[in-house]
């Protein structure tokens, strides 16, 4: 069965993206398209940007199977209600939501559509994640000092990134003392660090797709772990296997790209 998408943000830069990569793909139909920009332009053959006012009837048009949602943290809670209440299943790569706009989510998708949310759908973040969290509690014992740096383009309108804040919570498991204090960049005078910091520090600049490094510092020596996004299809390809997997969910609740992989992984 040919999957039937429609995506939000589809003239950004990863709904782009993802667009691009539905079109090339035999399994998977691109059957709507919202942005804020270029509403009523063709974007490909036969699909036309609708806006986001335009979304509840254009589903119900449509009837896609997934949404593939990459706007930003306020439309994205707003889409995904829409989607939700049309039984359309989610794929939300959209990052920077605050503890009360993803509890807007978790209501609007339990009970009623199976989704996937996460804040980067690169294979290799995924297991980047992974491998922090293996070396923090090797490290656990010695007081290694953990900091987090993250570089992204200067058009990104969050800060930290979505994977940087998920690196940090992973992390905040393994200080020293146990409990964690989040320090976000330094400035001026600040004291000595202190072994429960987990520092977090964002570059922005010209168009770099996304970098993100975890260095533990301990007496003579640093162990640093780095992902490398060369081009958005690192995201948008893990964002394509999601559609997939996600569509064939009959769950009303929201999933994790771990449990996927680990689904995928045992085929
Ligand atoms: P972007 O280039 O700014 O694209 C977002 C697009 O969505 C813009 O054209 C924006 O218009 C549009 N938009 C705003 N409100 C909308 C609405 N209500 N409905 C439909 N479209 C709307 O941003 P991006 O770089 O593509 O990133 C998009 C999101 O994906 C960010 O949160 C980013 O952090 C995240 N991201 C996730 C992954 C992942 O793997 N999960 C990877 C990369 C990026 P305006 O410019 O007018 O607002």
């Amino acid at each position: 069965m040919v999957i039937k998408v429609a995506v939000a943000g589809a003239k950004g830069r990863m709904g782009y993206q993802v667009v691009s990569d539905i079109l090339e793909n035999d399994d998977q139909e691109l059957v709507a398209a919202f942005d804020l920009h270029g509403v009523g332009e063709e974007l490909t053959q036969g699909i036309k940007i609708s806006s986001p006012d335009e979304m509840e009837n254009v589903l119900q048009e449509v009837k896609p199977h997934v949404l593939a949602e990459f706007t930003n943290a306020t439309a994205a809670v707003e889409n995904v209600k829409v989607a939700a209440r049309n039984n359309v299943k989610l794929v939300v790569g959209t990052t920077g939501f605050s503890a009360s706009q993803f509890k807007e989510l978790e209501d609007a998708i339990t009970g009623h559509v199976p989704a996937i949310i996460s804040p980067n759908f690169s294979i290799g973040v995924n297991v980047f994640w992974k491998l922090i969290a293996e070396a923090a509690r090797q490290l656990q014992a010695y007081q290694y000092h953990m900091e987090i740096v993250e570089m992204h383009h200067s058009h990104k309108k969050d800060a930290p990134s979505g994977t940087a804040v998920k690196a940090a919570e992973i992390l905040s498991g393994y200080t020293t003392k146990g409990a964690s204090k989040f320090v976000y960049g330094r400035q001026g005078i600040t004291g000595e660090r202190t072994d429960e910091e987990i520092g977090i520090h964002a570059v922005r600049a010209d168009e770099i797709v996304g970098e993100h490094t975890v260095l533990y510092a301990g007496k003579g020596e640093r162990l640093e772990i780095t992902h490398r996004a060369q081009s958005r299809e690192a995201f948008s390809q893990g964002a394509i296997k999601a559609i997939e997997w996600i569509s064939g969910k009959e769950k009303s609740r929201i999933y994790s790209m771990d449990e996927m992989l680990k689904e995928l992984e045992h085929g």
